[in-house]
């Protein structure tokens, strides 16, 4: 066995729905150390990659890191299965969407991947959207993660199913978490006697057209339910610098419900306030929103095929989204670099927000009112000096950081890549840089520029 690969035990295979309402099956394992860190999980893809892979959970699986960072499931190890046949399960895939429960379709006829058809109300893939029309690559809000999002979509998420396990906010016992001594379990929970579990809430958001319409009221009352910990305490004495010491072990199976965009009071009486982190992200949203140039609100939208990209070409030809709601097929087929299904998709979700009763047509039209996708941005003019090159970077550079080179790139309409390949154009050196790609472009003749030469090539005069 190679020293890069380690063996371990398939415990379940968890399936989670994404964004866009693609099933993605995902190996859970022991935690085993490789390349330095600690992992537990593996993506399996689908039913047909698990079926050639040949793992069946409770088998003994070799797992490894591709390329060093993506861990992956390199397949079982047949002698241990020997004996233990009875304890090995096959995974079958769900027939019903774990989120909402709506029955899978195929995403396209003749393939493997299933989809949740549900794409307006499913939990997952609405939290998914909401998380990733915050993300960098479209209105880049840092506060709306997926913790917030799926507070605004779905903040029944993780409710228990009877009090049994549900841990009453007024309980202090375990305000911060179960204390345990080392080496102790943690007593088994009793609820009172006449404890019942709070109403279930209506969420915030049941699409994502009023998330500029959103305000610091509405989030007041917003609970999530959240694990509460096994923590283990060590007296001063106990602990190796002589102070108490609290750390986190585990988690205990049980839930308590907390406030996720206010604060929760200590004294009674107190009034809850917005947290911080709650008001930045309100105020992005109102800034951000209007601000974004249009191939950023085109990301925002979750149309199907349409990444940073994509919506890049688009964004360059149709300047508003008022002017891309009535583009044919051929108008975008026209745009170099847009092939036909991605122009069949962008049409027929804005042929589908005509309907003003769809989710999309509401959110064209709230996301209309509060401003974005509305102006003209000087971005769309930017000349397109690194049309059809394919540049990487490497080392740190004086002007940029890794962000603004890519986001510099792509928005003089080159393409940054991560890795050094044939297809590289350049390669741009800075301090510090990866021996990786020195050696590639040196295996490969591509010339390298400095960032004197690169901002020359940038102002097209190279
Ligand atoms: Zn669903």
């Amino acid at each position: 066995m190679s020293m890069k690969e380690k063996e371990t035990i398939l415990r379940q295979v968890d399936v989670s729905v994404g964004r866009t309402g693609v099933l993605t099956p995902t190996a859970v394992f022991d935690p085993v150390l490789l390349a330095g860190t600690t992992v537990s999980r593996a993506i399996l893809h689908n039913e047909d990659f698990i079926r050639q892979l040949d793992v069946r959970i409770g088998d003994t699986i070799k797992v490894s890191k591709a390329g060093d960072i993506i861990p992956e499931v390199l397949g079982p190890v047949l002698a241990d299965r020997v004996g233990r046949e009875d304890e090995l399960r096959e995974f079958v895939m769900p027939t019903k969407c774990p989120s909402c429960g709506t029955t899978l379709i195929h995403a396209k006829e003749g393939e493997v991947d299933l989809v949740c058809p549900n794409v307006e109300s499913c939990p997952a893939q609405l939290a998914g959207r909401i998380s990733h029309l915050a993300s960098r690559q479209a209105f880049d809000i840092d506060q709306l993660g997926d913790r917030a999002a799926i507070a605004l979509t779905n903040p029944e998420d993780q409710r228990p199913t009877s009090v049994e396990t549900y841990v009453p906010s007024t309980s202090k016992l375990y305000r911060s978490g179960i204390e345990v001594r080392p080496g102790q379990m943690p007593p088994s929970y009793i609820p009172e006697h006449d404890l019942q579990l709070p109403p279930p809430q209506t969420p915030i958001l049941t699409s994502e057209a009023n998330i500029f319409a959103l305000t610091a009221e509405q989030l007041k009352d917003v609970y999530v339910w959240y694990p509460v910990p096994i923590v283990e305490v060590r007296t001063a004495e106990e602990s190796p610098n002589k102070k108490v010491h609290r750390k986190i072990i585990g988690d205990s199976g049980l839930f308590k419900r907390v406030r996720a965009f206010y604060t929760s009071p200590a004294k009674l009486g107190e009034e809850p306030e917005p947290t911080k982190n709650t008001l930045l992200m309100l105020e992005e949203l109102k800034k951000k929103g209007p601000q974004a140039e249009l191939w950023r609100v085109l990301v925002a939208l979750s149309i199907r095929y349409v990444g940073p990209p994509t919506a890049r070409l688009v964004a360059r030809r149709f300047k508003t989204l008022e002017e891309l709601e009535s583009a044919t097929v051929e108008d975008l087929t026209a745009i170099n670099g847009i092939g036909i299904e991605v122009a069949r998709n962008i049409v027929s979700w804005f042929t589908k927000a005509q309907d003003p009763n769809d989710f999309r047509g509401q959110t064209l039209r709230m996301w209309k009112m509060a401003g974005v996708g509305t102006s003209v941005h000087e971005d769309a003019n930017i000349p397109q000096t690194l049309e059809g090159l394919t540049i990487v970077v490497t080392g740190t550079l004086e002007n940029y950081n890794r962000d603004q080179i890519q986001e510099t790139i792509e928005s003089h309409g080159g393409k940054a890549s991560s890795s050094v390949s044939k297809k590289t154009n350049y390669v741009v050196v800075g301090a510090n840089p990866g021996n990786a790609k020195i050696t590639g472009a040196q295996k490969y003749g591509i010339p390298t520029l400095n960032e004197d030469e690169f901002i020359k090539l940038l102002n097209g005069n190279a």
